[in-house]
């Protein structure tokens, strides 16, 4: 390690994204991955992929990350804990997951994932060349639209999905606003990198199909049954801040824009008008 230069050191220990959960939530995991460390003759350790908000499966395995409920901890000592916990009881990680719904979903979640990844190495690209092309969809939009979903306590993945953890809604929005996926479990997460996808299309008829049943599933619990009442569905906000939302949203709204995504923005501005 002492042979490598310092700006290659940081880069081992650096996540590949800009977006990554705090320390103290960080929880998802592949129990693949951990047994190989093991049967590579090395201490499990957490990897630093699991640190991205828009990771949520494993693409070395082909399987969803799990949720360590219950586990906080940031020391280097986390995976043996995660290790421990899982194989005293792995239903527990698998129920607060919902791996198996996750898993029958794998392919459209790596495309989503893929999908998020590129749009973030490009933009890196583009923030360090300092252009950026006003055509191409920019990160800020799926980062809003997860955030969106993932709004703490009243957002609406928290409608048909029960948090595990809590998080104190703040006086100040932005912040309560930018938290939500940054404390979010897995299935949450996983539920609001579905939604991104199907409302960006990126998924051939077959595994749209797929991903309708679960949205049709979830919105019978939070209420909505197309991408316009979705989008309605999600405007949980005062009017000063659905406008707020609503004005960047159209803002980064890439053009031409799929038209999911299109009626979704609509169905969540007529709210922010209404109100
Ligand atoms: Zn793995």
């Amino acid at each position: 390690m002492l042979d490598i230069p310092r700006e290659e050191q940081a880069k081992i220990f650096q996540p590949n994204s800009q977006w990554v959960i705090p320390r103290y939530f960080r929880r998802s995991f592949c129990y693949s991955c951990m047994k190989e460390h093991i049967a590579n003759f090395s201490l499990p350790s957490y990897r630093k992929e699991w640190c991205s908000v828009g990771v949520v499966v494993c693409q070395i395995h082909k399987c969803s990350l799990l949720d360590a409920s219950g586990i906080v901890a940031s020391s280097p000592s986390m995976a043996m804990r995660i290790l421990k916990a899982y194989s005293e009881d792995p239903s527990q990680c698998v129920a607060a997951s919902r791996s198996h719904d996750a898993d029958e979903q794998f392919t459209a979640l790596y495309k989503t994932q893929l999908f998020f990844q590129t749009l973030e190495a490009s933009q890196q690209q583009a923030d360090q060349n300092g252009m950026w092309s006003c055509s191409e969809p920019h990160t800020g939009l799926p980062r809003l639209l997860l955030s969106i979903f993932l709004y703490p306590r009243f957002g609406l993945v928290n409608r048909f999905i029960a948090p595990r953890s809590s998080y104190r809604i703040t006086t100040l929005f932005q912040q309560t606003l930018n938290a939500g996926p940054l404390v979010a479990g897995i299935a949450q997460r996983w539920a609001g990198m579905l939604m991104l996808g199907w409302l960006f299309e990126l998924f051939t008829p077959r595994e749209s199909t797929d991903v309708e049943s679960f949205i049709e599933r979830a919105g019978a619990i939070a209420g909505f049954h197309d991408a316009r009442s979705l989008g309605a569905a999600c405007n949980v906000f005062n009017s000063l801040h659905s406008d707020v939302i609503a004005r960047r949203l159209r803002e980064w709204m890439p053009n031409p824009s799929p038209a999911l995504l299109q009626q979704f923005i609509e169905g969540f501005s007529e709210v922010s008008i209404r109100s």
